[in-house]
């Protein structure tokens, strides 16, 4: 019986197992290999790996788990969890039954693309989500920005600490005449129709075709497509889940624990703003420890 099974196994899942292993815990971790970002050619913002390609950082953790001996590594999918607090089964999908005491979630979430060529092709070079992750990069050069709804105001505001350089392509949402005020305040450029094509993707830039006809090409396209956990898992134990306006993400309570006793969750997958790898690290280092403290004689 392991004492924690991670599901899950990238940074927050792996921060998790980290602590846990130092704990002299039992731990399982299964994971399948997709983080999110693993389009972007490097990943920046965590201290200690700025600017390094985000498989490497996750190889290199790896490596590192493995000089702790109860902390077993398992490239494999998570297909079902079953039981309660202190008797968990987990299901893989290579027909192995395992058990724990304790879960942590960690199994992020997928982004999805739009239905408009070349923009997945174009995802994590040049169209991309979070300016802390690739701004720096592209400081002082034209933006623009998928309007996604009234949450894309703060957006523009926070982008002015990059650039002065901004578009706004509405593709087809409604923005408030306040809003347009506003933006025509900033100087900021309003593009009205639905993106239909990105025509040209490669290393920042993009050339956005549209359906009025005209097109709007820029060093680098901001967006924040909508989003849903990568399993289901959570939904077959009908754990609380919060709504927000990019997906839905699993409510936890202080200590990191779901609707339900004894699973843990951490990661994108419980956090809707600004995810990065140092928020999933370290809400995966917290769930590893609360789980722990659960279990304490
Ligand atoms: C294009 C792009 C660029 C980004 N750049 C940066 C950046 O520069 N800096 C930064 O800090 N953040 C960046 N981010 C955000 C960052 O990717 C996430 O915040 C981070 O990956 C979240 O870590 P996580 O462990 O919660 O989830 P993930 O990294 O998404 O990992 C979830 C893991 O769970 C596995 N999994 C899923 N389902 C199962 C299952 N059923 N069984 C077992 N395993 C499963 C997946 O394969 C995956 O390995 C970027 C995001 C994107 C989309």
């Amino acid at each position: 019986m392991n004492d924690v099974i991670i599901i899950g196994g990238s940074f927050a899942g792996l921060a998790a197992a980290l602590q846990l292993g130092r704990a002299r815990r039992k731990v399982t971790v299964l994971d399948t290999g997709l983080p999110r970002n693993r389009f972007a050619g490097h990943s920046h913002g965590l201290l200690g790996h700025d600017h390094k390609p985000p498989l490497d950082i996750l190889a290199e953790a790896r490596q590192q788990l493995a000089r702790y001996p109860t902390i077993r590594l398992v490239n494999g999918r998570a297909d079902s969890i079953s039981g309660a607090i202190d008797d968990f089964t987990v299901l893989t999908a290579d027909g192995e039954s395992l058990g724990a005491r304790r879960l942590i979630l960690s199994y992020g979430v997928v982004d999805q693309m739009p239905d408009v060529p070349g923009f997945a092709e174009s995802w994590g070079t040049s169209i991309v989500p979070c300016p802390y992750c690739d701004g720096f990069e592209v400081a002082g050069q034209h933006w623009g920005l998928v309007w996604s709804g009234p949450q894309s105001h703060n957006q523009v505001r926070l982008f002015h600490d990059w650039t002065d350089r901004l578009t706004v392509l509405a593709d087809g949402r409604e923005i408030a005449p306040d809003i347009r005020a506003d933006l025509a305040r900033r100087g900021i450029p309003v593009v009205d129709g639905r993106i239909a094509e990105i025509a040209h993707h490669g290393e920042q830039n993009a050339i956005a075709r549209l359906d009025t006809g005209s097109q709007v090409s820029v060093d680098i396209l901001f967006a924040h497509p909508r989003n849903k956990p990568s399993a289901s898992l959570h939904e077959s134990l009908g754990l609380a889940t919060v709504d927000t306006p990019l997906g839905i993400v699993l409510k936890v309570d202080e200590r990191r624990e779901t609707s339900m006793p004894g699973i843990y969750a951490a990661g994108d997958l419980t956090n809707p703003l600004l995810p990065s790898v140092t928020t999933a690290s370290w809400q995966g280092a917290m769930a590893g420890i609360f789980a722990q403290q659960s279990m304490l004689g």
